[in-house]
């Protein structure tokens, strides 16, 4: 089955021979032995698993192109679990524009575990290949970066690890599976917050490991991780994660097309200094993009001439647009990134982030237009 066909049917190979067109949802935390001992249908205590979690990770797996999934309550507990699946004394490199929550993880828990992490421009391979060292074990990508869209050459990075031994992850929350396949570039895992593209409505919070192997160590890692520590997704979730992604082609597909328009909208406008979409043949990443995703995504950033005080202007002028955080839903976003991030943030004070949603291109400009020109420029 092709990517817009796996979306809708890909579960059926996965759910547990149920014959309902949508998934029952199993609630029950525990399940009933046999006299033997043994469980039935596998299942034993929902933390461990729930055929709901199944259904939902097996799929992710399958439409990732991947071997094999964990599910998480958030993406934030998806990329923990990546980071205690390494030892005290091990070296990462992340991007130094990575989203700000990973930086966080690896800055502020993970340094006091012995973990080391260097954060570099991933879209220049000189800048990874300086920052190795011997103990360095995993390579985190994210392509386009969430905010500054940069974009990086995936089977560069995936060579420079290989060829160190470590492992290469790419977080694809941004691109989402409906346009970018790290695997196919060599990528060993790849991580997702489910909680955007994949559902698609902003109302689950959600995340996802997905190994390319069957024999992943580092995967295993993970699984232990997961059942034993615990920050899974309930039933419920998982059930909102698979509805939603039943309808990821289509919304991202259309996501990108508007978020081209508005991009070269807002490039043409008076009032804007600089637009980052990686669409838009003047972005430096363009090229490779094109070579390594389907369409360029619903993600993009500018920044308002003036400063923080324009951007704020802007934002808080917006009708349709909501002035909220986070990405991926059917409904555009605007926000200040820079203030969502906080005093470490790296992120120009007069940039503004938009989700693009799936509402009339036409609308979503005249929205910024309106917004744009009571800057006045
Ligand atoms: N990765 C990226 C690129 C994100 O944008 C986010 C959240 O915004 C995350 C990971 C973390 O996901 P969650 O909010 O589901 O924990």
């Amino acid at each position: 089955m092709r990517f817009e066909s796996l979306v809708i049917h890909g579960y059926k190979e996965v759910a547990l021979g149920e014959k309902d067109v949508s998934p029952s949802i199993h609630l029950s935390t525990t399940f009933e032995r046999e006299k033997d001992g043994s469980f039935p249908e596998g299942y034993s205590y929902t933390r461990r698993d729930n055929p709901n979690r199944t259904t939902l990770e097996q799929t992710l797996a399958l439409i990732e192109g991947g071997a094999q999934a964990a599910a998480f309550a958030s993406g934030s507990a998806a990329s923990t679990s990546i980071f205690m699946a390494l030892k005290a004394g091990d070296h990462i490199i992340a991007p130094n524009d990575c989203y700000y929550g990973t930086a966080l993880i690896l800055s502020e828990i993970f340094t006091r575990w012995n973990l080391t992490a260097s954060f570099v421009d991933m879209a220049d391979l000189a800048s990874v290949k300086a920052a190795m060292r011997k103990e360095t074990r995993l390579l985190w990508v994210e392509t386009p970066s969430n905010p500054l869209m940069k974009v990086t050459d995936l089977k560069g990075v995936a060579d420079l690890a290989h060829r160190a031994g470590a492992l290469a992850v790419a977080d694809n929350t941004v691109a989402s599976p409906a346009l970018q396949s790290p695997f196919a570039f060599g990528f060993d895992l790849v991580l997702h917050s489910t909680t955007k593209y994949i559902s698609g409505h902003s109302d689950v919070l959600g995340g996802a490991v997905i190994a390319r192997d069957t024999g992943n160590e580092a995967f295993q890692r993970i699984r232990d991780i997961q059942i034993c520590a615990g920050g899974v997704p309930s039933p419920f979730d998982c059930w909102l994660a698979l509805r939603g992604l039943k309808t990821m082609a289509l919304r991202v597909e259309r996501q990108s097309q508007n978020a081209l328009a508005v991009a070269k909208f807002l490039a043409a406008h008076a009032a804007v200094e600089k637009v980052y979409y990686a669409g838009l043949p003047s972005h430096p990443g363009h090229e490779l993009a094109a070579r390594q995703m389907k369409h360029f995504g619903g993600l993009l950033s500018f920044q308002v001439k003036g400063g923080e005080a324009e951007a704020f202007a802007v934002a808080a002028e917006v009708g349709m647009i909501t002035r909220a955080t986070s990405l991926g839903g059917v409904e555009s976003l605007i926000e200040h990134r820079a203030s969502m991030e906080g005093p470490t943030s790296r992120t120009p004070k007069n940039l503004l982030r938009l989700s693009v949603g799936i509402e009339s291109a036409d609308d979503l400009i005249a929205d910024l237009d309106q917004a744009l020109g009571a800057l006045g420029g």
